[in-house]
């Protein structure tokens, strides 16, 4: 992870180039700032410049093998430290290392829900708990492999609980020799004698600028989208993706319903096939979240085609059109069915039910109550 690679933060980055130049590494150190604003890269890029063999004056290189083993989050004098799911296996970070690994190289901005999703662990608290402090020490007191620093990383630090944070606390009091601990947190809910033992950085949320810029370059938006986005996203950049990929779907779940629906109308077996399977697009590729999300979608729209022209509901432009020429088809009383059939599809989706099998019989049930209705909408 070099510099140039985390978002904005040219201050900081130029505050700790400095330091790593004037040999100036306070042992203890705590990053403060809300979600998104990248302290995590930046603490990792603030460790390769410390590492890198080739530094220049702006970056690390990005080549060498301390730069690579870094990149991969291989290095063997860099640890990490972060709030789990416990059980009975997983009772400190090194248990779940390689998916958090994973999880951060795929989005280095990933916030801690991602990160209790990718462990499927939604409805659990997140912990660092007291399994962690031994663990810590034991990884310190070994000699570092390069002779120089070891740095121990502590992500959502405000998720310690009390007795770990005792005993990190001991450890920040008497430090093994050439250690270097950064503490990441988006809160000061942490005990005062921890604040006061460390040199506090506040890492900003990103500007509006900054965040726009970002989904230009690295998410390959336009320059409308990335302003519009940036604009609620209020400088992060997690909260960014999270709204691009709400946009992407609200797009394409517009048009798989609008294309579901026509098919459904006459019945173009060729056509449903494709829209049910087709490897791009498929209705059954697209992964059971996203077809109960579909579904959710399409149970809102036959809502919105019930009560078109009967009550102010919020219709964007794209639905209107079709709305307005596809309610015909749908009279109250095939409503409601459609209705309940997308409901159980729902949960059927949700029980494992087989997408293809489900997505072609809940076709042919819609195709007959919008027949019935078309026979009275065309005569
Ligand atoms: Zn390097």
């Amino acid at each position: 992870m070099q510099f140039s690679k985390v978002i904005g933060q040219e201050h900081i980055k130029q505050s700790m180039v400095e330091a790593v130049a004037n040999g100036r590494i306070s042992h203890a150190q705590l990053f403060l700032g809300p979600e998104g604003n990248g302290a995590l890269p930046l603490a990792i890029a603030y460790i390769q410049y410390l590492f890198c063999k080739n530094r220049t004056a702006t970056d690390s290189c990005g080549a060498c093998p301390q730069c690579n083993n870094i990149n991969k989050l291989g290095h063997p004098d860099l640890h990490f430290v972060f709030p789990l799911a416990l059980s009975k296996d997983v009772e400190k970070s090194t248990d779940v290392f390689p998916k958090w690994k994973e999880a951060f190289l795929q989005n280095n901005y990933m916030s801690l829900t991602d990160w209790m999703n990718y462990l499927d662990a939604e409805n659990k608290q997140p912990v660092i708990g007291v399994g962690e402090s031994k663990d810590i020490l034991h990884q310190l007191s070994m000699t570092s492999y390069e002779g120089s620093y070891k740095v121990m990383i502590v992500w959502m630090a405000e998720k310690m609980n009390l007795v770990a944070a005792n005993k990190i606390l001991k450890i920040l009091e008497e430090p093994p020799d050439k250690t270097i601990f950064i503490l990441i947190t988006e809160s000061t809910q942490l005990p005062v004698t921890i604040l006061s033992r460390t040199q506090i950085t506040k890492i900003p949320r990103l500007t509006e600028e900054e965040v726009a810029t970002a989904l230009m370059q690295r998410n390959g938006q336009s320059k409308e989208v990335a302003l519009s986005v940036a604009r609620s996203a209020e400088g992060n950049y997690r909260y960014a993706q999270v709204l691009l990929t709400e946009n992407e779907d609200a797009v394409f779940f517009s048009k798989k319903f609008q294309d579901w629906m026509r098919i459904c109308l006459r019945m173009d077996g060729e056509k449903l096939s494709e829209w049910i399977g087709s490897a791009d697009s498929g209705i059954s590729t697209i992964g059971r979240e996203r077809q109960k999300q579909f579904l959710a979608y399409s149970i809102q729209t036959i809502r919105k085609s019930l009560l078109i022209g009967k009550l102010a509901i919020s219709i964007d432009a794209g639905e209107q059109d079709f709305l307005t020429k596809f309610s015909p088809y749908v009279p109250l009383e095939s409503g409601e069915v459609i209705f309940d059939e997308l409901n159980k599809a729902y949960h059927a989706i949700e029980r494992n039910a087989h997408p293809k099998i489900l997505f072609t019989s809940l076709s042919l049930r819609i195709h007959d109550l919008l027949a019935a209705s078309r026979k009275l909408v065309t005569a």
